[in-house]
């Protein structure tokens, strides 16, 4: 990748497209071509063609995505399904028409089995069932980064993918039905300290173990692998550090100063039990993540209460 090439990020507008043209920008890639939903409808495979066509990018990073925590995705698993697999193919095969020779396909460790070997090896890919309560999602992002292998195979483009762990960080969403469960947890805690409130209800039986990364993290990992010559198809992004949900509450409630006491509300699901993904690819290439989860926690808290006090929250 080149100084001068003219980046299209899809999704820009979402917490990891912001964070990868942020880093594209430090990093000296001033050439970013950028489009709202109201601008580009990535579901329109016409009006994708036609912007391929007309802004003839050299890179592509496909950020864009339908994302939505466990609530969201298990209510929704056939519109997840739909509009990602659409945005996936729309992108992606656009892209190649269009003479695109470089594009990053973004996924999540959610397309891996929900009974996969921890930590999760990028082989674990399509070895035994999914997880059924974001089993959509999952399918499209399989569907985009098989179509990227089979370009790179087949057509000799270099298109590849990262998976990224459970992220969090600037620009996330706060939404407490539909929304991830970190940014949901700074939400339910913040609330509660601020009305007083007695408990504050999370959900499932909080044994799950999860792993979380902030998203700076991840765009630095997108620029890493864009500025290789031969990255590897499929990729793992991750901290490598893992929590236990219930692990998790404390430490937002400590860090949110929030003395309500905590109720699990057992009938909501608990989704795939563990889910850490192995990194060892990544760290072998030479990427390490520098934001601890104290230190993003802490900063995602105050970006918070910054964003409710100017009345910029996204939810
Ligand atoms: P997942 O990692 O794909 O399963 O999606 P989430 O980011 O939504 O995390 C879901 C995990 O957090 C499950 O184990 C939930 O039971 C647990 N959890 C606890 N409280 C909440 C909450 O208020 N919202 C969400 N989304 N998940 C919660």
């Amino acid at each position: 990748m080149h100084k001068t090439d003219r980046i299209f990020v899809a999704g820009h507008r979402g917490m990891v497209g912001g964070a990868v043209v942020r880093t594209l920008k430090a990093a000296g890639y001033e050439n970013i071509i950028v489009r709202t939903h109201a601008e580009l409808d990535l579901c329109d495979p016409a009006a994708v063609r036609a912007f391929y066509a007309s802004e003839k990018p050299d890179v592509a990073v496909i950020c864009a995505a339908k994302v939505g925590g466990i609530g969201a995705n298990s209510a929704g698993n056939a519109t997840f399904l739909y509009e990602n697999s659409l945005i996936a193919m729309n992108t992606v095969m656009g892209a190649y028409e269009a003479g695109v020779k470089r594009l990053l396909f973004l996924g999540s460790t959610c397309i891996y089995p929900r009974l996969a070997p921890q930590p999760i090896p990028e082989t674990a890919l399509l070895s035994s069932p999914l997880e059924k309560t974001n089993e959509g999602y999952a399918l499209a992002k399989i569907a985009g980064l098989k179509l990227c292998e089979y370009l790179r195979r087949d057509r000799g483009v270099c298109y590849h993918s990262l998976m990224p762990t459970n992220l969090y960080g600037t620009g996330d969403n706060y939404d407490v039905v539909g929304g991830h469960v970190l940014p949901t947890m700074i939400r339910k805690f913040e609330t509660a300290r601020v009305n007083g409130d007695a408990t504050v209800t999370l959900w499932g039986t909080g044994t799950p173990l999860r792993e979380f990364l902030h998203v700076d993290d991840l765009a630095a990992a997108c620029l890493f692998v864009l500025e290789m010559e031969d990255p590897p198809d499929l990729v793992n992004v991750g901290s490598g550090v893992e929590i236990t949900i219930r692990g998790l509450a404390e430490k937002i409630k400590a860090a949110t100063g929030c003395p309500a006491e905590i109720v699990w509300d057992a009938l909501k699901p608990d989704g795939t039990p563990r889910k850490l993904c192995d990194t060892s690819l990544i760290r072998s290439l030479g990427w390490v993540p520098k934001i601890d989860l104290d230190a993003g926690l802490e900063r995602t808290i105050a970006e918070y209460r910054s964003s409710i006090a100017d009345g910029t929250l996204r939810k």
